[in-house]
C-alpha cells in the first residue's frame, strides 16, 4: 500500500517533462539539430566564472570535513549575515541574518514556507497564469489553491477580482514576479494593488494574511533594474530565492527564506520555518554551494543572451502573425495559440519539431509557453517552422 496522491504524482509526468523527453527520442531518429525544443527553464547560459573560481578557492582553503560538513540546520551563520546584508543595501528589505533560512532552491523554499504557515482549511491564492507545481506544493502543505484570474492580455493584476477571492480561510498569496510561464513583470499600479487589497482584508478579517513572494527570475529583467518590491511594502512578506536562474545553477539546488523583520509574528513564523525544514528533511543547505552563493550573492549569469533571444522570437513571431505577451523578465515567451485548443496546437507543432509547451497546466487556456534559454542560433534556425505552422491557420 502506499499513498495514492504521491503514486499519481510520481506516475503522470508534467506535460513540460513529456514533452522534454519526447524531444529526447525525436532527436535519436532525426539528430539533435533538426529539433526545436522550446519545453525547459533550464538556464543555457553557463554559471559566471567567479562561481568556479570559488569553488576552486574554497576547495584549497577548507578542510575537506569543514568544507563538506554539516552546517547550522538554517544554514551557515556567515552566509546568512552575507546574504542579509546584500538584501539590505540592494534592496533596502528589512531583513536580518537570523530570519534568513538557506534552502535547497525555490521549490524548497517555497515548500517549507506553505508547510510553515498551513492550518486546517487555509487557502492560498496565486494569479493565473502559474508554476504548476504551486498547485502541488500547496496541496501537500494541506492547504487549497486558489488561482486568481489576472487582467487579459497584459497578466496584471485584476484588483476586484483579486478582492473578491479572498476570504476568511486566505492565509496567504504566492505571488511571482518575473512570472514564468509569461514572463511578464507586474508593474507599480499591480503591486500597489496587491498591497492595498490585503492590508484591506487583513483589517477585516482581523489577521495576518501573507505574501509569499517567489523570485528565482529577480535578476532576469530586460528593463530597469532587478528589485523585490514586495517585503518594503508589507510587513507579512516572506521571500523565497533560488540562485537557479541567476546563476544558472539549477542543479546545485540552493536558495534561502528570507522573514521580514517587521513582521508582528517574525519569531513565531521563523520558528515555523526552521520546524518545517525539519519536518520536511530539509535541514542543512549543500554546504560548499552555501559559501559559493555567498560569495557571489549579487552577481547574475550574462543575461543579455536572454534578452537577444526574446528580441528575435518576439519580433519574428509577431511579424509572422501570432500574438504574444511582451515579456520583459524571465526567459519565456507567452504566445496567444491560433486556436483555442493549446494542446491541438502544440501536437501540431511537433509536425515541425516545434516543442512548445500548452499552457493549460499554468492555469491559462489559448497559449503556449516557449522557453528561450535556448541557443539563438536554435531560435534562428527554428523561425522558418514557426512560419509554416502559422500558415496552416491562415
Ligand atoms: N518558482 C518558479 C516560478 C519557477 O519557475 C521555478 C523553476 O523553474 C521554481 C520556483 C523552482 O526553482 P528551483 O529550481 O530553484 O527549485
Amino acid at each position: 500500500m502506499v499513498s495514492e496522491k504521491m503514486k499519481m504524482l510520481g506516475s503522470n509526468r508534467s506535460v513540460i517533462r513529456e514533452l522534454f523527453e519526447y524531444g529526447k527520442k525525436r532527436a535519436a531518429e532525426v539528430g539533435a539539430e533538426n529539433i526545436y525544443d522550446f519545453s525547459l527553464g533550464n538556464p543555457s547560459v553557463p554559471a559566471p566564472a567567479s562561481v568556479e573560481a570559488e569553488i576552486e578557492r574554497l576547495t584549497k582553503a577548507m578542510e575537506p570535513t569543514a568544507l563538506h560538513g554539516y552546517t547550522s540546520a538554517q544554514g551557515d551563520a556567515g552566509v546568512r549575515a552575507t546574504i542579509a546584508s546584500n538584501l539590505v543595501s540592494r534592496f533596502s528589505l528589512p531583513v536580518k541574518a537570523d530570519l534568513i533560512y538557506m534552502t535547497c532552491g525555490a521549490a524548497a523554499s517555497l515548500c517549507i514556507s506553505l508547510k510553515a504557515l498551513t492550518c486546517e482549511g487555509d487557502e492560498f491564492i496565486t494569479f493565473t497564469p502559474f508554476f504548476p507545481e504551486y498547485r502541488v506544493f500547496v496541496e501537500a502543505a494541506g492547504a487549497k489553491l486558489v488561482p486568481v484570474k489576472s487582467a487579459d492580455k497584459t497578466f496584471q493584476v485584476d484588483e476586484a477580482a483579486f478582492e473578491k477571492a479572498i476570504t476568511k480561510n486566505t492565509k496567504g498569496i504566492i505571488v511571482n514576479t518575473p512570472n514564468n510561464p509569461s514572463g511578464v513583470v507586474l508593474n507599480s499600479e499591480s503591486i500597489a494593488a496587491i498591497v492595498r487589497v490585503l492590508e484591506k482584508k487583513q483589517a477585516e478579517y482581523g489577521k495576518p494574511i501573507f505574501i509569499i513572494t517567489d523570485e528565482p527570475y529577480r535578476e532576469l529583467v530586460y528593463s530597469g533594474n532587478p528589485d523585490s518590491p514586495f517585503m518594503k511594502l508589507y510587513d507579512n512578506t516572506i521571500l523565497c530565492y533560488s540562485y537557479s536562474k541567476s546563476l544558472s545553477l539549477p542543479g546545485e539546488r540552493i536558495g534561502y527564506i528570507a522573514v521580514s523583520d517587521k513582521m508582528a509574528d517574525k519569531g513565531d513564523v521563523y520558528a515555523a520555518v526552521c520546524g518545517a525544514g525539519r519536518a520536511l528533511g530539509y535541514v542543512c543547505a549543500p554546504a560548499m554551494m552555501q559559501r559559493v552563493v555567498a560569495a557571489c550573492d549579487g552577481q547574475t549569469a550574462d543575461v543579455s543572451v536572454y534578452k537577444k533571444n526574446r528580441d528575435i522570437l518576439y519580433n519574428s513571431l509577431t511579424k509572422m502573425g501570432y500574438s504574444c505577451v511582451y515579456p520583459d523578465g524571465a526567459f519565456y515567451l507567452f504566445v496567444k495559440t491560433p486556436t483555442a485548443d493549446a494542446g491541438e496546437f502544440s501536437e501540431r507543432a511537433k509536425k515541425y519539431d516545434l516543442l512548445v509547451v500548452p499552457a493549460d497546466s499554468f492555469g491559462v487556456e489559448g497559449y503556449v509557453r516557449l522557453s528561450y534559454c535556448v541557443s539563438t542560433d536554435m531560435i534562428e534556425r527554428s523561425l522558418p517552422s514557426f512560419e509554416k505552422l502559422i500558415g496552416e491557420y491562415k
